[in-house]
């Protein structure tokens, strides 16, 4: 059981309620969105908001108990960050992702060809593609997705 109101407290912001369940919710539920979050934190706090949420979990992002991932147009996903820099793999198809070891360690593990003057601290890899049962039930549609031709 980790001790989340020290770890809070450790950052400098006061540990609430909200903010201990939700990081309690995050470390159960990895690469969650703030919907998956809320449904998960409403078991103990049951009359929490969205707008509660990306609120608690903004301020946890800021002190950098929680890493922020964004895969393209769909919905922000949240983890605890353990400071691994890993990476994800994402299937375009049904959204699973999952964790991937950086293959260098330590952030940033691979530098632009210009920066453009900036200090560049992070690059965030996504490997985007079809996990095997995508690739399966696209090569097996089942018989209500098979068109019959008369
Ligand atoms: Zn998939
Ligand atoms: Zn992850
Ligand atoms: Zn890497």
């Amino acid at each position: 059981m980790i001790d989340w109101p020290s770890h809070i407290r450790a950052t400098g912001l006061r540990s609430t309620r909200q903010r201990v369940a939700t990081l309690e919710s995050l470390a159960g539920l990895p690469h969650a969105t703030a919907d998956e979050l809320l449904n998960q934190v409403r078991q103990s706090l049951p009359a929490i908001t969205i707008q509660s949420i990306y609120t608690v979990v903004q301020s946890l992002v800021d002190v950098g108990l929680v890493r922020k991932l964004e895969f393209g147009p769909t919905a922000a996903r949240f983890e605890i960050q353990h400071f691994d820099n890993h990476h994800h793999v994402h299937c375009r198809v049904c959204g699973r992702i999952e964790d991937v070891p950086c293959q260098h360690g330590s952030a940033p593990c691979m530098s632009p060809v210009e920066t453009h003057g900036m200090v560049i601290d992070t690059a965030d890899v996504v490997y985007h593609g079809t996990c095997t049962s995508c690739l399966d039930a696209l090569d097996h549609p089942t018989v209500g997705d098979t068109k019959v031709s008369a």
